[in-house]
């Protein structure tokens, strides 16, 4: 039987990088063992450098579909746990970066790599989600498991109009701690993140010039920190005795300097997070932690709807400086 085409967002040699194509279920790549209809997809930082070419985040052959995550409706499957017609959500596991990704109304996927999608969420609010408040509910996950409760004292939050910022204010706050905004943008931001649940914002200026000594007065039980750099310094060095900082971004660089002292001195602790290779079990833990979430609380606030042609000029919005809350990908109309 053939099917219809169906448009995806196709990142090409030459110029313009990222075009709209007409495919067809043959010519995407012979992998995994599910076939999917992709109906919401979502813009993260890291699918803004692979549209916009500004970071090397393909690791495969061009042409190449980016978007590194999807949510819709199990079209042929092998695997039980994903029969046809149910509903899935998927965010890593190289998707958009190595293999082709959710910026295309079919895709093809790997069982391995597919979460069921939570009672009581749609693939929409999973899609305002996306990688960016999945990174959030682990690291808030991570504050939470390596013992630091809400009575420890005030947990910042950098990057925080961004999305995992904004993500990991929502859930912080639901789960009643003290959430404090760093931004870039405390002049014309402030009402948002109070909205979202910030106790407090301050201007990022104030943590940009670094550590100013191994280790500051101590201020903050923990962090969320997605900027890197000269400000994740500053904030190891004023955090408290025990503290943890879940280190998950580098919105403002890779690099860090810092000392010793508050590792050894305070006990601080330092947790990486990375959401792309998350095992199922705490995968698929936090994304009941963000279901749980939405029944309290709605994410609309936070999403920008858009459609697939709109990607190219939101990634490059993204590139010079963020946005609010999340670019939400209608993919419905790209294909029957
Ligand atoms: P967004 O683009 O949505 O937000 C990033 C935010 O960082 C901006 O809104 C801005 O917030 C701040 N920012 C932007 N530019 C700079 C700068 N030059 N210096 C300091 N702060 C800056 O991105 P995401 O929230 O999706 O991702 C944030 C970071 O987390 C990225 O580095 C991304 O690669 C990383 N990430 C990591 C994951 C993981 O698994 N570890 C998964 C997902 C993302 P404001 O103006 O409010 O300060």
């Amino acid at each position: 039987m053939s099917h219809p085409p169906f448009n995806a967002l196709v990142v090409q040699e030459g110029q313009p990088r990222a075009v709209i194509k007409e495919l067809t279920r043959d010519q995407l790549p012979p992998v995994g063992n599910v076939l999917v209809r992709v109906d919401w997809s979502g813009i993260n930082f890291k699918d803004a450098l692979a549209v916009t070419g500004k970071g090397k985040i393909i690791r495969s052959a061009l042409p190449f579909v980016p978007g590194i995550d999807l949510a819709g409706t199990v079209v042929e499957s092998d695997n039980e746990e994903f029969p046809v017609g149910s509903q899935f959500l998927s965010t890593g596991w190289g998707v958009g970066e190595v293999t082709w990704g959710g910026y295309s109304r079919y895709q093809r996927l790997s069982s391995d790599w597919m979460v069921p999608l939570p009672s009581g969420m749609s693939t929409r609010d999973a899609m305002i989600v996306g990688t960016a408040g999945f990174t959030a509910a682990l690291s808030v996950r991570a504050i939470k498991t390596h013992g630091i409760a809400p009575e420890a004292g005030p947990v910042l939050v950098t990057g925080a109009t961004g999305g995992v910022g904004s993500f990991s204010i929502r859930l912080l706050h639901a789960a009643g701690y003290k959430a404090v905004a760093v931004t870039g943008k405390a002049d014309v931001a402030g009402a948002y993140l109070r909205g979202l649940g910030a106790s407090d914002v301050i201007e990022r200026s104030q943590f940009e010039s670094g550590a100013a000594r191994p280790m500051d007065s101590a201020e903050w039980a923990g962090c969320v920190d997605s900027v890197g750099s000269r400000v994740l310094e500053a904030i190891i060095s004023q955090t408290k005795r025990h503290g943890v900082i879940a280190a998950c971004g580098l919105a403002g660089g890779h690099e860090l300097l810092t000392t010793v002292f508050p590792f050894i001195l305070r006990g601080v602790r330092l947790i990486g997070i990375d959401s792309n290779t998350c095992p199922q079990p705490e995968r698929r833990a936090a994304w009941e932690d963000i279901a749980q979430l939405l029944q309290e609380a709605s994410f609309e606030s936070i999403a920008h709807e858009i459609l697939l042609e709109d990607v190219p000029q939101a990634c490059e919005q993204i590139m010079d400086g963020g946005i609010q809350g999340r670019y939400l990908v209608d993919l419905r109309s790209a294909g029957d």
